[in-house]
């Protein structure tokens, strides 16, 4: 699909769709700082009866933590809106029935699994599942690196190989990710932006097409990309890290572009 550039042709695309993902980061906010605007957009959207998702690929924190921050932010949202990296890697351990699991995660994280249902063991586990951990040891990584020569399945919720901070980057689970395949040789599947099961999950547990579904974010090689994957319509914003240029010479051409997420408000009318 060509890129829609007129008010009208966007209008048509946007008119009829019933679900909306968000990208955090660059998209809504940065740092800790709101966009303006945000809450009437988010407002907006509540009052035309549109489903709204926040998505991050951040498995620091539980969900509920996760709501919080948001909260504190200024968002009025429930923990429903939220959508982690966490979610479809715990769909996935659902479908294959896994009980017994060893976690490299926060004691946040570990606390959702464990409300989920899951066992973290280190004793005989069925799968190691790889977070980012924020409270990693050398101990821990010693146990996966035991585990991953036993040939044990593994997975893992994101790819991002580092976090920004204020101060700079830090090492996310990609980092962490990588750490372990040059000590084992080992990769995990891994779930979380860009792979489109991030949306796929939760398009099919809500039973909505993908076509009926948008997603805004300012990233080319996830957001957007994952939205392509997904078959759901792509919406880059020039709030966070791309700008016209960067669309210009990539292959990933989003199906709207816009200087931000607010600029929505005047289009759903
Ligand atoms: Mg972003």
């Amino acid at each position: 699909m060509e890129t829609k550039t007129t008010f009208n042709e966007i209008f048509e695309l946007l008119k009829n769709k019933k679900v909306y993902f968000f990208d955090l980061d660059g998209t809504l906010y940065l740092e800790d700082l709101l966009f303006e605007g945000i809450l009437n957009l988010i407002n907006k959207l509540k009052s035309l009866d549109k489903k709204i998702f926040f998505l991050s690929n951040n498995s620091s924190i539980s969900t509920k933590e996760y709501l919080l921050k948001l909260e504190k932010l200024g968002l009025d949202i429930n923990i429903e809106n939220i959508i982690l990296s966490t979610h479809p890697t715990i769909q996935y351990l659902k479908k294959k029935k896994v009980k017994k699991i060893y976690l490299l995660g926060t004691k946040s994280l570990q606390s959702e699994f464990i409300e989920e249902g899951f066992e973290i063991t280190d004793k005989d586990p069925e799968i190691v599942v790889l977070g980012f951990d924020k409270e990693l040891t050398y101990e821990k990584l010693v146990k996966v690196s035991y585990f991953l020569q036993d040939n044990l399945p593994y997975i893992a919720t994101h790819p991002d190989k580092v976090c920004p901070t204020r101060k700079g980057y830090i090492p996310d689970a990609g980092a962490i990710i990588s750490l372990l395949y040059e000590a084992t040789g080992k990769k995990p599947k891994i779930f979380g932006k860009p792979n489109k099961e991030m949306l796929l999950f939760k398009l099919r547990e809500l039973k909505i097409s993908p076509k009926d579904a948008v997603i805004v974010g300012d990233r080319l090689y996830t957001d957007i990309r994952m939205g392509k994957e997904a078959g759901v319509t792509t919406i880059c914003v020039f709030s966070g890290e791309t700008s016209r240029e960067m669309i210009e010479k990539s292959e990933i051409k989003p199906d709207i572009v816009l200087n931000k997420a607010t600029d929505l408000i005047k289009i759903l009318k």
